[in-house]
């Protein structure tokens, strides 16, 4: 099978051809990082309209380089949420109209589904149940993956996500955006240990993730004048990871049936974070699998292969399919947290 994947839902404009034998055939991400940056965030309206300019030219150049027609692909996947509702728009109008006028079925992937199940795009061998650590840009959880379309929330965050508190520090700091890399590079001429930071609910019984305070904390270490920027930068990334080492093993602990801890998303790209939690998998004899970073922040090669996936099962989406804002992976999960659980 040959899936065509569109993903649209942030900054970047992504399209991909993959194959169900988990090869790529060929794909293009554009960055939005430069129209964005003199704002210090995305801007939603300017992300829709620059999607609109990059995603039609881009899937014509992502078909030539793979040397296939519209005719030969068996399906469309693009993401459809959650996300930034203009971009999701873009590129869910856009599959669905390649759909009607190539005959092709549908796949309205969840955004979270692509990171949650990219690192089966690299890896044939991981196997369901797996623990996955999904830290991006406005995630933090731990999920047991079940099976294709089946999640188990374990943890979520209670104030920001990671990759939310990496782009904060990252402007608090002034290392621009986006933030995580600034970050991780300015933390490599720093001393961890220089800047005293909390670890918010380390060794807690609760399985959640909080980051609010620990920002916070940068934030008035950064006032006292007392440190300079790589100290904060190493300091904070090393709390930070503390507190994902933390809670995941606890997570661990909870889940014996695992079969591997996974780690996907933006902040999975960090060097720090995927050595610290390869070590903890190593303490508890589990495997660990941590897709190449380039796979880890967004792209459409994972929607592509979460459409495979899908696909496979016959879970294919008729052209009414919703374009959705919010989409848990777990909407169970969701409702007990709206009854403040
Ligand atoms: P979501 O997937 O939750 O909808 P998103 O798609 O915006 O959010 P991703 O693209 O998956 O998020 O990840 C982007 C996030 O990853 C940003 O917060 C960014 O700062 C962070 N990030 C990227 N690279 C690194 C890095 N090297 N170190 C730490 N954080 C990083
Ligand atoms: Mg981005
Ligand atoms: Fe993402």
């Amino acid at each position: 099978t040959l899936i065509l994947g569109i993903e649209s839902s942030c900054d970047e404009t992504a399209v991909a051809l993959v194959r169900g034998d988990r090869s790529i055939v060929a794909q293009a991400v554009a960055s939005q990082d430069a129209d964005h940056r003199p704002f210090g965030g995305v801007v939603p309206e300017l992300a829709a309209r620059a999607h609109v300019e990059a995603l039609t030219p881009m899937i014509e150049r992502v078909l030539r380089d793979g040397g296939v027609r519209l005719a030969d692909v068996d399906a469309i996947a693009a993401t459809a949420g959650p996300g930034l509702i203009g971009g999701v728009m873009v590129g869910l109008v856009t599959a669905k109209a390649l759909c009607l006028a190539a005959h092709k079925p549908l796949l309205a992937v969840n955004h979270l589904e692509g990171h949650a199940l990219s690192p089966r795009l690299v890896d044939a061998e991981l196997e369901f149940p797996y623990l996955l650590l999904l830290v991006s840009g406005g995630h933090c959880q731990l999920l047991a993956v079940e099976g294709v379309g089946r999640y188990r929330r374990l943890a979520t965050t209670i104030d920001d996500a990671v990759g939310e508190a990496f782009d904060k520090t990252a402007k608090i700091l002034g290392l621009g955006f986006p933030g995580g890399p600034a970050v991780e590079r300015a933390a490599r001429e720093g001393d961890a240990r220089a800047v005293p930071l909390p670890r918010p609910m380390v060794g807690w019984p609760e399985p959640h993730f909080s980051f609010a305070g620990l920002k916070s904390a940068v934030l008035r270490a950064h006032a006292t004048g007392n440190y300079g920027i790589p100290d904060l930068a190493a300091s904070f990334q090393a709390a930070a990871v503390d507190c994902l080492v933390d809670r995941t093993q606890r997570a661990l602990r909870s889940m014996p049936e695992a079969k591997a801890l996974v780690v996907a998303g933006g902040v999975a790209s960090n060097g720090i974070v995927r050595t610290a939690l390869a070590g903890l998998a190593a303490t508890h004899g589990t495997r660990f699998v941590a897709p190449p970073p380039w796979l880890c922040t967004d792209n459409a090669a994972m929607i592509a292969w979460a459409g495979a996936e899908r696909l496979a099962l016959g879970l294919v989406d008729g052209l009414d399919a919703p374009a959705r804002p919010r989409w848990p992976l777990d909407p169970d999960a969701e409702i007990a947290r709206g009854a403040g659980i």
